[in-house]
Order: structure tokens, then C-alpha cells, then sequence
């Protein structure tokens, strides 16, 4: 029997209302059987996702504080969610087994992981649907870190003993069976790991956006939304900032070659934007997205005859690797070279790295520049197109901006230009306003 995967985020799930609303979605689909919930977000700006409410608890409890005033408003989240939907239905019980825990300092992973396991009860029922709870079927390994193929075959096994079912999302076990949670946002991994298990034919996200945008709408006006991006382009996009999943969680779904495609709770007869392994269609718009990132320095090294000099790269390197920082980018010139570092990466020892640079390069010059953004134009149909990245410099140069370094992986996937910070808002908008038009 075919089968969907979703995972429904806390904005999805913060009140009754938006739980009906879930219901109308799971059961307009008969193949949509495994749901991943999140624990309940906010309900409007001002609001307190429980996941954050837990948190406070866990920490009252640590100072020997009275967790009562803590815990009494989480159940009061959940009680009123349970009766707006006249469920006949109570986790009273639950909630006594959770406070108990707590105030006898059961962790911190565990306190945070109840949002999700109450939640989840409480969907389940709605529904319908089997409870799974994602202690038994999702494993970390001693050294914390995801154990993707003992996960995969326990709860594969797991699944196909519940035509439906919902699954917590955020946490598994450890092998002592204590619990422990991914980072936050760590749900959508848990519908990742879910939709592979159950070889889905599709991961569906469900999210409070229509799907990825083009461009970030704080600094583009009404971008559009992306309708296809693929994997590796989706991993440029939020490399640089471009969020709209955890960045963990493409990596089960891509092995499995299951597409995943974010959807909005509030507006679900819009299409959103599919994730994909491959992408038959070129893009309309050729560039797939634009995004970037501000907070990164140049250090520029000048050495006559360097072009000669065998082995130069790899002592500069040297240095960077000595002190702990992650390079971005490494333009070079004939006599120069330059590498594009995060600035707070570099902040403390700059001066460590400057001198030490010098004794092992015997360099002419190095200094280093701060105030650079990082601006990834993006997109996999950038290399059948003769003239993408003139277009791009032309439209930047028509801007005014000054390009201070231009990179172009090999892949073609992405042209990277840095300009100075200030430039950085009207650089993002003079590529979109290239690209797309109305
Ligand atoms: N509830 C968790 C968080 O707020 C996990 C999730 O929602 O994905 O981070």
C-alpha cells in the first residue's frame, strides 16, 4: 500500500484549531499513515512554544525550585487543547509520571522531549492512529551521535506493524535507554528518519510558509516561492543562511531518494516547494535562489614571485588550520592570495594569526579585512545558460555595488560573490530583480 510521511511543526499543532486542521489534512489523503508531530508552538507572536517551557522547568528543578508553577501551565497547553476537541481522553496520569521525573532530575533531554510525547498522544487520539513512541524505534549511538542503521531497521520493522501511526518527534534513545533529542528544530529529522523507514513515496513537511522562498522576504519584497529545488541546492541555499528544514534532515530522505515537499497547514491547497534528488526541468527563472550571510573577513596575503613557489597554499592553510578556523573561500591572484574566514572565528586571534602567518610564509604584506557578506546565487540550471555569471556581475555593476571576490564552485551549482556589508541588501535585490520577473 503506497504511504506518505509528514511531520506537522508546533505552529501546526499549537491549539485545537490548528489541530483540526491537521485532521482535515491527514485524512483528505488515505496513503498519508505516518505522522511525526511537533510539541505545540506558538499560538501568535508573544506566545511560549512548550519545548521552551519545559526547558524553564528543567531548570527550576535543578535549583531545587517548585516546579508546580512551571508544569501547571504546560498541562494547562495541552487540557485545553484536549477539550476544545471534546476528546474523551485525559493525560492526567502522564503528567504525574513527567513531574515526578523532573523534580526527581531525570535530564534535561528527557524534560524537553515530553512536548512532542504529550502531543503526540494527544493527535494520536484525535486521529485515530497508533501511538509509537520514538524511544523504541530511533537510536543514538554511545558517542551521541544519530545511529541511522540500527534506527532504520528496528523501526522499519516497527512500521509495518501499524498501518497508522503517529511518532514524537525531536528525540530516541540512548543504548543505556535514556533519552535524548536531536537539536532544536530536531522534529523534522525525526520525519526524515520516519520516511525512510517506511519507504515513502514522499516526506510531506508541514510548515506555516507556502514552501522555500526565492530570496529572504525581510530584505527582497514578496519574493516567490521556489517550486523544485534539488538536494545539492537546497544545501547552498541554507549553507548561507536560507533555512526553511533542519539541516540534518535531508540526509535520510537523500539516501532513500525520497522527495521531500514542504507545505503549509494554513493554506493547503497550495503546491509548496519540492525537495528533490534530480530535477528533470530546468528552472525558469535559472537561478533556483539567491542568499547570503554578512559577518566574514578577508586575510590578504601579498608575496612577489608566490606564483612560483611551491607548497605557498599549504602553509597558509597551515596557520588557519593551527588556530581551529573553518575557511570559506581562498581566492588567489598571481602574488596574492586571500581566505575568507567568519569573523567571529578569527575575532580573539587575529593578531596571533597575522604574526604567525607572516613567520611561516614570509610574506610582503598581510592584513585583514572585516565587513564582508557572502551573497550564493544559486541554481542547477546556471550551467546550461551561456552568460549567467555576466548577468549577475552586470546587474551588480548597474547597482553601483563593488564586487570584492567572486567564486564559482565547478559544479556550476552556485556563483558566490562577497561585497562589503553594507552593500549586501541592495546586492540580494539586484540579482532577484534580475532573474525574476513578474
Ligand atoms: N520542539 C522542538 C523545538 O522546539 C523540536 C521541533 O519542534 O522540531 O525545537
Amino acid at each position: 500500500m503506497a504511504v506518505k510521511a509528514l511531520k506537522f511543526g508546533g505552529s501546526s499543532l499549537a491549539s485545537a484549531e490548528q489541530f483540526k486542521k491537521v485532521a482535515e489534512i491527514v485524512k483528505a489523503d488515505d496513503t498519508r499513515r505516518y505522522v511525526v508531530a511537533s510539541a505545540p508552538g506558538k499560538r501568535s507572536a508573544g506566545d511560549i512554544k512548550v519545548t521552551d517551557m519545559l526547558y524553564e522547568c528543567f531548570k527550576a528543578a535543578r535549583k531545587k525550585q517548585d516546579i508546580e508553577p512551571y508544569f501547571s501551565k504546560i498541562e494547562q497547553r495541552y487540557n485545553d487543547i484536549i477539550s476544545a476537541l471534546g476528546l474523551n481522553f485525559s493525560l492526567d496520569e502522564e503528567f504525574e509520571k513527567i513531574k515526578f521525573a523532573i523534580s526527581h532530575h531525570v535530564g534535561e533531554d528527557y524534560t524537553a522531549s515530553r512536548g512532542e510525547y504529550l502531543n503526540s498522544m494527544i493527535l494520536a487520539a484525535y486521529l485515530g492512529y497508533d501511538f509509537i513512541d520514538a524511544e523504541n524505534g530511533i537510536f543514538f549511538k554511545e558517542n551521541g551521535t544519530f545511529d541511522s542503521e540500527h534506527t532504520n531497521d528496528v523501526l522499519s520493522e516497527i512500521l509495518k506493524e501499524h498501518e497508522r501511526a503517529v511518532i514524537p518527534g525531536f528525540y530516541g534513545s540512548m543504548p543505556n535507554g535514556t533519552i535524548k533529542t536531536f537539536s532544536r528544530g530536531g522534529s523534522d529529522i525525526t520525519g526524515s528518519i520516519v520516511a525512510r523507514a517506511a519507504d515513502a513515496e514522499v516526506y510531506e513537511n508541514w510548515t506555516d510558509v507556502s514552501g522555500m522562498l526565492m530570496a529572504d522576504p525581510r530584505v527582497v519584497n514578496n519574493p516567490k516561492v521556489i517550486n523544485v529545488i534539488t538536494y545539492s541546492e537546497l544545501r547552498e541555499l541554507s549553507y548561507m543562511g536560507a533555512t526553511v528544514l533542519h539541516d540534518e534532515a535531508i540526509f535520510p530522505v537523500r539516501e532513500a531518494r525520497i522527495p521531500i515537499n514542504i507545505r503549509n497547514t494554513n493554506a493547503p491547497e497550495e503546491h509548496g516547494t519540492m525537495i528533490v534528488p534530480f530535477a528533470d526541468k530546468p528552472n525558469e527563472n535559472i537561478i533556483t535562489g539567491v542568499a547570503g550571510k554578512v559577518g566574514f573577513s578577508i586575510i590578504n596575503i601579498d608575496k612577489s614571485m608566490m606564483n612560483s613557489e611551491v607548497g605557498f597554499g599549504k602553509k597558509v592553510l597551515k596557520v588557519i588550520e593551527n588556530h581551529d578556523v573553518c575557511f570559506e573561500h581562498l581566492p588567489s591572484g598571481i602574488d596574492t592570495m586571500s581566505v575568507v574566514v567568519s569573523t567571529s572565528e578569527i575575532d580573539a586571534i587575529r593578531e596571533d594569526i597575522v604574526n604567525e602567518m607572516f613567520r611561516k610564509t614570509k610574506a610582503d604584506f598581510i592584513n585583514i579585512e572585516d565587513g564582508l557578506a557572502l551573497v550564493a546565487v544559486v541554481g542547477r540550471s546556471m550551467v546550461q545558460q551561456v552568460g549567467t555569471a555576466g548577468r549577475v556581475f552586470t546587474a551588480l555593476g548597474n547597482a553601483g555595488i563593488n564586487i570584492k571576490m567572486i567564486d564559482q564552485g565547478s559544479s556550476e551549482l552556485s556563483i558566490i560573490v562577497g561585497v562589503k556589508e553594507e552593500d549586501y541588501a541592495k546586492t540580494l535585490n539586484a540579482i532577484y530583480t534580475e532573474f525574476v520577473k513578474d
